[in-house]
Formats: structure tokens, C-alpha cells, sequence
């Protein structure tokens, strides 16, 4: 069975990085997957401009190490809205957070005429309690990601809450507001709550590879689902997200169940990830 990774992160500094995780995948049959940024505190650098660029440089360089492995990449460099609650309590306004924020699209713009960058993730707005005005902050630097988006015709993935209709219809509207594509945009970590919202728009959304969650959503007929780990290759924060290789294991755990069959697989892992990302199938 070949399988895809809709969403995973990878780190060089202090995980497996790009070279083991794409070997391991590559082993366990996948053939695409798509390579989000993490906030450069994670790859142990700072929170200025230079360290955005370095972040993004180590992001580039990840990618090719997962096509050396084999794979088909997507890779997306972003303003993750927990970064923004990171410069808060460093002391930073949200006019010089808004700044930074446009520098890091502008790097983000560059390296997608380069050809090494195909859009922007994650950009969005916080999934946990915080200050409401740091939440309108996100979503500001998450509308001016449309823009860019729009302007450039690139993808962009959105971490948000998990709000069911209210998620799904918000950012339909803003996406619209934007005149954005819609299936430019893409919901990553939606539960089956935002899963059947987003079936009614044109936007893509990617579900995480719990084995619950994917029993329950290869059973409910969404015609464009998409399985993500979200792996965030942290080895001190182990079960936050699962492994890329968790899915082709909790597949066949489902197809050997008699709960899925294999052509049900076949169509989430290979032709919605063609069509959603616009990529030559394996
Ligand atoms: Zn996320
Ligand atoms: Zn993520």
C-alpha cells in the first residue's frame, strides 16, 4: 500500500530529521508528504528576522532531503499563531509582530520564486485559550497570508480551533472576502466536526492519523479527505502528534478489520493528494 503524509514537520536540531523520517517513510511506502515550518525557537534559534530566514534556509534543506529519500514534497514556511503569543511574551507589540510578520511573508515570497518554497503554513489562529486581541492578531497575519497567497497562487495551510461550523464558515467567508481560491486553502488538524463543513466549500482539510478519527472518517463518504501525522519530530514530546508511519500501520490495521477496503486508501492517499496539492501521481 502506498501511503502520504498531508502535514508533517520535521527537526534536524533536536529530532530525527528530514534524512532518517523520509528513509523510514520511504520504507514504509509513502510517496508524498507535505513539509510544514516550525517556529525557528524550535530548531534552536531566536525570534528575529535572520532567524526566520535561517529557519526557512534549514526548512529548504529539509524538503530536499526528503526527495533524496524518494518522496514527492509540498513545502510551506509560515507565522505559526503560537509564535505570535512566543513574541507577546517577549515584550513585542503587535505592530513590530504584525512587521516581523510581513519580513517573514516577504522571505517566504522570495523563496517561492526560487521554486524551493510552494506556499505558506501554518499561519492561523490559536487552538488554545490566550488573550482575544492576540487571537485578532493571528488572524490578521493569517488574512494578509491570503493576500500573498492570492497574489502568488500559492497554498496555504491553517492551524485553527476546532469550532465545527464556526471554523469552516469563518475562513470561507474571509478566504471569499480575499478572492482567494478556496482550494488553495487547506484546514489542517480538523476532527470529523469541520471534516463535513468542509466537504460543502472547495477548501481541503487534513485529518490526523488516530486511529479513532480515521475509522470514523474513511467511514463517513467525504470525497476529499486527507490524512496528516502533524509529526512534530519533538522526542520530549512524545503521543502530541503522531508518526508518519502511524498511517500506513493504522490503515491496514483498518483494512484487515474489514472496515475499509483497499481502493478507499488508495483514493485518500494518492488521487486527492494529486488533486489537492496539484502534484504528478506516484
Ligand atoms: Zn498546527
Ligand atoms: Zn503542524
Amino acid at each position: 500500500m502506498l501511503y502520504s503524509d498531508a502535514h508533517l514537520h520535521s527537526n534536524p536540531i533536536s529530532g530525527l530529521g528530514a534524512e532518517k523520517i523520509g528513509k523510514k517513510m520511504r520504507e514504509t511506502g509513502a510517496w508524498f508528504a507535505c513539509l510544514v515550518s516550525l517556529p525557528p525557537y524550535h530548531y534552536g534559534l531566536g525570534l528575529s528576522v535572520d532567524d526566520y530566514r535561517r529557519s526557512i534556509d534549514m526548512l529548504v534543506s529539509e524538503a530536499e532531503k526528503l526527495r533524496e529519500a524518494g518522496l514527492k514534497v509540498r513545502v510551506l514556511a509560515g507565522f505559526h499563531p503560537a509564535e505570535i503569543d512566543e513574541h507577546m511574551r517577549h515584550g513585542r507589540s503587535p505592530e513590530e509582530i504584525l512587521d516581523l510578520a510581513e519580513k517573514v511573508f516577504k522571505i517566504i515570497v522570495e523563496k517561492f520564486k526560487e521554486g524551493v518554497i510552494d506556499g505558506i503554513g501554518e499561519v492561523g489562529r490559536q487552538h488554545y485559550s490566550t488573550a482575544p486581541s492576540r487571537i485578532v492578531l493571528s488572524e490578521l497575519i493569517m488574512i494578509r497570508a491570503f493576500e500573498i497567497a492570492r497574489d502568488h497562487d500559492m497554498i496555504v495551510h491553517l492551524h485553527l480551533e476546532q469550532g465545527g461550523y464556526t471554523t469552516v464558515k469563518s475562513i470561507e467567508r474571509l478566504v471569499d472576502l480575499v478572492r482567494l481560491r478556496e482550494d488553495a486553502v487547506f484546514l489542517h488538524h480538523v476532527t470529523y466536526n469541520e471534516a463535513v463543513y468542509a466537504e460543502k466549500t472547495n477548501m481541503n482539510y487534513t485529518v490526523p492519523a488516530k486511529y479513532r478519527s480515521l475509522k470514523k472518517v474513511f467511514n463517513s463518504n467525504l470525497s476529499r479527505l486527507l490524512i496528516e501525522s502533524d509529526f512534530i519530530d519533538d522526542p520530549k514530546r512524545p503521543g502530541v502528534s503522531s508518526y508518519p508511519w502511524d498511517i500506513p500501520r493504522r490503515t491496514t490495521r483498518l483494512i484487515e478489520e474489514g472496515i475499509i477496503d483497499e481502493a478507499q486508501a488508495n483514493k485518500v492517499f494518492i488521487d486527492n493528494i494529486v488533486k489537492a496539492y496539484r502534484i504528478e501521481p506516484p
